[in-house]
């Protein structure tokens, strides 16, 4: 079996009456040769690894390396703990662990990446807000990062997903179209109304651009992933509604590679424009490495 467009997925997924993840898991046996009990435990082993880092993250104060990251989950936690959140339960929990994710990450702890890194932190964000908010078990959450899983796949074999490839567009914007799928097919929305939320979310985040201050993946990329996540449940919740993108998935995609081709170097994680290039950023940049850009 091979899925090479959003359309040839839903095709499959019509004929075989199957849905998205259970897709993935049929073609992950297929290529592997590995039988469904391991690929389901090996996915397992990875949520529990996303969760280890989400929990390191609130717990744990401390700064990154750097200097410039590291703290801003713990505040966040107490923040929504003490109910002073003005986004739901649902958007501020998943900004609060996607941020722990990603200082985790920049603390050199492990994170799985979806689909990298640098965009880390918006899978398990959802994932672990949908556990907490609706009850949602693991076992479904595993299915949930094959679903995440086979959007990832169609991405990148149709466009990027690293920033120095095609802009931050297509980290944290493949990132959070993969996490704005999941969720629904986690509520149990159709295949056509993941794959319309993944265009949705994608959307809006074409032409994003990749500068990260002295090429660290903290600023703006921690941040950048705490948006995701709401942007991730804005897309979720108009596809579960009946909202549809005008432009098919496949075409989204397909305009954020050539948006990616267009992008100057500059833009593309070689911190050479954009907020790597403000005044402060570059003085982070001399302030670690003793040099001016
Ligand atoms: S700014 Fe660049 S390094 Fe940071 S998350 Fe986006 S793509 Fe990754």
């Amino acid at each position: 079996m091979e899925v090479r467009s959003m359309n040839e997925l839903l095709e499959i997924c019509s004929s075989e009456q199957k849905s998205i993840s259970e897709i993935m898991l049929m073609m992950e046996i297929e290529k592997s040769g590995r039988n469904e009990e391991k690929i389901i435990s090996m996915m397992e082993e990875r949520l529990l690894k996303m969760k280890d880092a989400v929990d390191s993250g609130i717990n744990d104060a401390s700064t990154a390396p750097s200097g410039i990251s590291g703290g801003d989950a713990v505040k966040m936690y107490e923040y929504v703990k003490q109910g002073k959140a003005l986004s739901g339960s649902f958007i501020s929990d998943a900004m609060t662990y996607s941020m722990a994710t990603s200082e985790s990450n920049a603390r050199m702890g492990v994170i799985v990446a979806t689909p990298t890194a640098g965009a880390a932190g918006i899978l398990p964000g959802v994932l672990f807000s949908i556990h907490k908010n609706s009850g949602t078990p693991f076992k479904d959450l595993v299915m949930g990062l094959f679903t995440a899983s086979m959007l990832g796949y169609v991405i990148a074999n149709r466009s990027f997903i690293s920033g120095a490839a095609g802009g931050c567009q297509a980290e944290v914007g493949s990132a959070t179209a993969m996490a704005a799928g999941t969720i629904v097919e986690l509520k149990g929305g159709t295949p056509q109304q993941v794959v319309n939320a993944t265009a949705l979310a994608m959307k809006s985040l074409l032409g994003l651009v990749c500068d990260p201050v002295a090429g660290l993946v903290e600023v703006p990329c921690i941040k950048r992933n705490v948006i995701g996540t709401s942007i991730a449940f804005s897309a979720a919740d108009m596809s579960l509604a009946g909202i549809e993108s005008r432009i098919p998935c496949d075409e989204v995609i397909e305009a954020m590679y050539r948006i990616g081709k267009d992008m100057p170097r500059t833009l593309r994680e070689t911190s050479l424009g954009g907020l790597a290039m403000t005044e402060t950023g570059k003085k982070v940049k001399e302030r670690l490495f003793c040099r001016k850009s």
